[in-house]
Parts: C-alpha cells; sequence; structure tokens
C-alpha cells in the first residue's frame, strides 16, 4: 500500500487538488445493492465448472469496472485469483467484506450485534467522548496498537463505531458548514458510512497531517499485516466519492487485506465493488437454478 501511494502521489500529483471539482465521483452502473443482509454463505451457486467460472469471473470484474491493469492480471491468473476469492467468500462473517459506500447503504436499521467500549490497552482516545467497536475490531486494533508501542509509537483513535442516528447529525453539521457539495466529499450519507459497521478507526487529527506523523507513517506501512485497510487513499475521489483519509481504516481482516495487496493494488474499493458483484451473480444464478 505505502508503495502504491507513493507511485500515485508521484504520477498524479494534481488529483488531490483535482478534488475541489465536488462532480468528480463518478457513480458506476452496475447492480443494484441487494435488497437486506449480504450473502451469509460462501458457496459460488452452479457456476462451478471451469468455464462458467470464467464467465462469471469475466462479468463481475466488467460489472465492477476494474482496470485493465487489475482485470489483465487475474484473468491471466484466474486460477490462482479463484483460489485466492473462495477463502475470502469462506469468511463467516459477510460484513468484513460488504460494500458500504455512496452507492450501497448497508440494510436498513443494521447495528452491530458485538459492539464493545474501547478498552485503552496500548492505544490512546482522541477524544473524551466513549468510543466502541466490534470485538473483533478492537482486538486488532490493540494488537496493531502493541506492535507500534513496541517501536516506541501510540496510536490515539478519535472516532471509532458511529450508529446511524448519529450520522444523522454528522453529515448534517458538515452540509452546514460547507454546504452540500463539499459536505459529500468528507461526510457520508446516514447509512452509507462504513463507520456504522463498527469496524473502522479514526486515526489521530483527522487532517491528512496524519500521514506525515510517525504514527501516519507506520499505519500506512503496517496496518494491513492486522487487517485494517485503509478506505480512501490519495488520488482515488473518483472511485471512492471521498477526498483523501489518510486516518481512516476498515478492519476487513489479514486475508482480505492480503488479497487487496495482491490481486487489487491496495484498493479496497475495487476488491470490495468485486466481490460485490461476484456475489450478486452467484445469489442470481441460485435463484435462477
Ligand atoms: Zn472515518
Amino acid at each position: 500500500m505505502k508503495r502504491i501511494l507513493l507511485v500515485t502521489a508521484i504520477l498524479i500529483p494534481a488529483l488531490s487538488c483535482m478534488g475541489k471539482n465536488p462532480s468528480l465521483y463518478k457513480t458506476y452502473k452496475a447492480a443494484e445493492p441487494a435488497a437486506g443482509a449480504p450473502a451469509e454463505t460462501g458457496e459460488t451457486g452452479p457456476a462451478s465448472g471451469a468455464a462458467s467460472i470464467q464467465k462469471q469471473l469475466a462479468r463481475a470484474m466488467e460489472l465492477a469496472e476494474l482496470p485493465p491493469a487489475i482485470s489483465g492480471d487475474i484473468g491471466g491468473n484466474s486460477g490462482a485469483f479463484a483460489g485466492d476469492l473462495q477463502g475470502i467468500l469462506a469468511e463467516e462473517d459477510p460484513y468484513l467484506r460488504i460494500l458500504v459506500d455512496k452507492r450501497h447503504p448497508l440494510p436498513e436499521g443494521y447495528e452491530p450485534k458485538d459492539l464493545i467500549e474501547l478498552r485503552y490497552g496500548s492505544y490512546r482516545a482522541g477524544i473524551a467522548d466513549p468510543m466502541m467497536l466490534r470485538r473483533k475490531a478492537e482486538e486488532a486494533l490493540e494488537e496493531m496498537a502493541a506492535a507500534a508501542k513496541a517501536e516506541g509509537l501510540v496510536l490515539t483513535v478519535s472516532s471509532a463505531y458511529r450508529s446511524y442516528e448519529y450520522q444523522i447529525g454528522s453529515f448534517d453539521r458538515w452540509t452546514r458548514r460547507l454546504g452540500l457539495r463539499e459536505a459529500e466529499r468528507v461526510s457520508a450519507r446516514p447509512g452509507r458510512s462504513q463507520h456504522q459497521l463498527g469496524l473502522v478507526v479514526d486515526f489521530g487529527s483527522i487532517t491528512n497531517e496524519f500521514a506525515q506523523t510517525a504514527a501516519g507513517r507506520w499505519v500506512n506501512a503496517n496496518a494491513g499485516r492486522f487487517g485494517w485497510s485503509v478506505s480512501f487513499p490519495r488520488g482515488y475521489e473518483e472511485l471512492t466519492g471521498y477526498a483523501w483519509e489518510s486516518w481512516h481504516y476498515r478492519y476487513v481482516g489479514r486475508e482480505l487485506c492480503a488479497f487487496i495487496d495482491r490481486w487489487f493494488n491496495g484498493i479496497q474499493q475495487y476488491a470490495l465493488r468485486f466481490i460485490h458483484e461476484w456475489e450478486h451473480l452467484a445469489a442470481n444464478q441460485r435463484q435462477g437454478s
């Protein structure tokens, strides 16, 4: 991820400035969000023959609008990719991989079942309010923070779980402060925030100065080892719909982090979009059989 961000920063230095144009977000015209909860199983459905898997793979890549470099690599190594994908889909918690963005809200009324209050073992609180995460995310955060601490760095958590109701107020505050068009770049509408998953942490100052701090550099280089993935990387506003957020990390698990790095150039949005389309096609196949 570090290498990719660096390359991006060199090749596309103008993009963060281009971010001033609020119409940058290019909505892709793929499948509508599936109603209700995401698929609970890792089955790929009847598309089990090699030929039909190839076809489903090509279709999912097309619907996810992957760039040619990524789809070319996947298509050229489809056996290895399919094997890795099976591992990802076998994860029994679908919320680790669910796509939540401007076009794909969470199921209505979604609230994680296993939220716990932050325990502040190796990390600190950046604000006074009580904060919560899902248990597995808190454990992974503690593990990462302990590793950072061993290198003399303290990670500070400034935002974690945010409920649907909280996000109503938050989006409203941003809109009053910046106007609707700018608010859309920096804040999610209720139901469309990854924070509602209870799997997301905002670190430090919640500004991109974080990227220049020792802690920010350490997190950028090491988060993947602990299952944390940056959601809105620099230079990808058109893809993600959000300006660069060097401080916002989503816990997706180690396996999915490695999958994102190996097959999707470290870009979470591409991977989750592909998985979304793949599961959508698989569900349609099951229905049709
Ligand atoms: Zn955030």
